[in-house]
């Protein structure tokens, strides 16, 4: 039985919904972040207000929410060359890969995480890596984190477990999980609550915009993951005065 975890936490839409379900799911969670002077840096204070946030609103999750950890990861900045680390446009690569792909970031991510996590004595390993509607990031697949998990594991003599609740999920029904953790979380009107803190305080967007706000949340709305999260949005919106939205 897992009773303890560690949240591989940004701030952004996704990270904070596996953050609610393994606050639901676990005794203990800690959570860590990566400062690897992103463009979008704006991120790292989004997950400070996003966790300050939680505590203030779901006392439950509060009793069993750890200590946070940020790690400096500029190296990965030295070694990649990327439309997330460098003032380049987004594009498409001739290896059919986005340029926001910065190559090896799962993985260092998940390899600190489990050290870590060695450390503080902590079981499982969240991510909200997903293979559904991403953007062929390789180390989002799920093949790719059973690999890490076996690897982890053997490395370090010790039965780590990576869970990954979105895997299989899309945007729109991310929001919606969202929305259920809420609601089972024993405050009043919990799922609204959360779905309103993550549109108001959770960050996505790839250029670092807090500058224009819609529906979805703060973005400048026309980056890849500006897109895909407002889409999602539009999507689960439907999906709410029509549930057969959701099966198209
Ligand atoms: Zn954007």
């Amino acid at each position: 039985m897992h009773t303890t975890a560690l949240v591989l936490f940004s701030g952004g839409q996704d990270s904070t919904t596996c953050l609610a379900q393994a606050l639901s799911k676990y005794q203990r969670v800690e959570t860590i972040a990566f400062d690897y002077r992103q463009r979008h840096s704006v991120e790292l204070q989004a997950r400070v207000t996003v966790l300050a946030e939680i505590r203030g609103l779901f006392p439950q999750w509060a009793d069993r929410l750890g200590e946070d950890h940020l790690l400096d990861l500029a190296v990965l900045g030295q070694v990649s060359e990327t439309s997330l680390t460098r003032d380049t446009a987004f594009q498409m690569e001739a290896s059919g890969l986005p340029n926001t792909f910065v190559p090896g970031r799962n993985l260092l991510f998940l390899t600190l995480a489990a050290a870590l996590a060695y450390r503080r004595d902590l079981q499982v390993i969240v991510t909200g890596v997903c293979e559904t509607d991403f953007s062929g990031y390789p180390d989002c697949r799920d093949d790719t984190m059973k690999a890490m998990q076996l690897a982890l594991s053997l490395g370090m003599d010790r039965r780590f477990l990576i869970d990954t609740p979105l895997m299989w999920i899309d945007k729109a029904a991310t929001w919606q999980l969202a929305h259920d953790l809420g609601e089972r979380a024993g405050v009043m009107h919990g799922g609204d609550k959360l779905v309103g803190l993550i549109i108001e305080h959770t960050h996505t967007c790839y250029l670092g915009d807090r500058v224009h706000r819609h529906a979805w949340g703060w973005g400048c709305g026309t980056c890849p993951a500006c897109e895909l999260r407002a889409r999602g949005h539009t999507r689960w919106v439907g999906s709410r005065a029509d549930p057969a939205e959701m099966r198209k």
